[in-house]
């Protein structure tokens, strides 16, 4: 087997081109070796070093847009200041990867490269409208989340394409998001179902627009169609619409983790409560980084809160 550090972008490009795979932080692609799923690939380029992969710019830019290099840890996104500022869902989402250890070494692009339908930071991320810049050495393009994942572990990148960075555009105002999943328990765990939503809120707190995603429903991270059934709405009654028709959309398996009709509810109660907790962070409220461990969602300890219901007064 071929293993090459990477010492520059084009040196990485160049080894691509040739047939090398891309590793990160190695938690998908050695992990997997490990368990047998997939064995190594016979060349490896290790784009961990690459500083110009491991930077965060928090919408410094003329449109404000946020770029997250590739090889930034969930580790960092969790942590950083802009992102739980603009975006929080997918702060959301980075916090609630594996353990401490995986956040650390895992990275942004493993995560969306890697294509698993149960991946945290995808429904954030085709939420909020996010694009994909890829690079190889005949040039480079943007392709729109929503059009990266073809079905588990296949995306429409080609094999000598490398994901450089994540671009999110900036949201306006009044507008957040939240990112929540059904977990049994807190780490080293991947979602049961997962929602991620982001919303924007009129003057008068009803919903102006929304769009939601949903984990481990389908064999990719997909979006909720027909969402304009939800403007106009105020927040307690568009997420009960929310949670129908995610449930309604979503085509999940059954296997020893859940049955397809367990999935299927519970993403609807996922989705309902990503609505309220961005409608909560649109208006204002804070609520802290993860909405799972701030809101008493997923595996808790006993003695956690448990939000049973909204501020206004609506079962979950
Ligand atoms: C114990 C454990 C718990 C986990 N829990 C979770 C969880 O809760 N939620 C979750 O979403 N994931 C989880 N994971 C999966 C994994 O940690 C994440 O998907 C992580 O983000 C992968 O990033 P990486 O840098 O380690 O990817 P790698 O393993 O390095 O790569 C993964 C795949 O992406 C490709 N790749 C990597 N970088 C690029 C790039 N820049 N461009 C093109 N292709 C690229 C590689 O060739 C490989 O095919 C867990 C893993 C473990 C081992």
């Amino acid at each position: 087997m071929q293993f090459v550090i990477a010492e520059t972008l084009e040196h990485a490009l160049e080894l691509m081109a040739s047939g090398s795979r891309p590793i990160a932080g190695g938690t998908d692609l050695v992990v997997g070796a490990r368990q047998g799923k997939e064995p190594l690939p016979d060349a490896l380029v290790a784009i961990d070093r690459l500083g110009v992969l491991a930077s965060i710019d928090g919408g410094t830019g003329e449109d404000g847009e946020i770029v997250i290099g590739a090889c930034v840890s969930h580790a960092t996104i969790a942590g950083h200041g802009d992102i739980i500022d603009l975006v929080p869902g997918l702060a959301d989402g980075s916090s609630l990867v594996g353990s401490p250890a995986t956040r650390h070494v895992g990275t942004i692009g493993g995560n969306i490269m890697n294509a698993s339908p149960a991946m945290d930071t995808g429904a954030p991320l085709l939420a909020a409208g996010a694009a994909v810049e890829v690079a190889s050495t005949r040039g480079s393009r943007l392709l729109a989340v929503a059009d990266l994942w073809l079905g588990p572990g296949q995306t429409s990148v080609d094999s000598d394409e490398l994901c450089v960075a994540v671009h999110i555009p900036r949201p306006g105002p009044r507008t957040s998001s939240a990112y929540v999943r059904l977990e049994y328990r807190r780490t080293m765990e991947i979602a049961v179902v997962g929602a991620g939503a982001q919303v924007s809120l009129s003057d008068d707190g009803s919903v102006a627009s929304a769009s939601v995603a949903l984990t481990a429903v389908a064999p990719v991270i997909i979006a909720v169609q027909g969402l304009s059934e939800v403007v106009g709405l105020q927040p307690g009654e568009a997420a009960r619409t929310v949670a129908r028709l995610a449930s309604e959309q979503s085509r999940p398996i059954s296997d020893l983790r859940a049955s397809d009709r367990y999935r299927r509810h519970t993403v609807g109660v996922m989705a309902s409560r990503a609505v309220l907790a961005a409608c909560r962070r649109a208006a204002g409220e804070e609520i802290a980084v993860p909405v799972n461990r701030s809101e008493g969602i997923g595996a808790g300890y006993p003695g956690d809160a448990v939000a049973n219901t909204t501020a206004d007064g609506v079962e979950l």
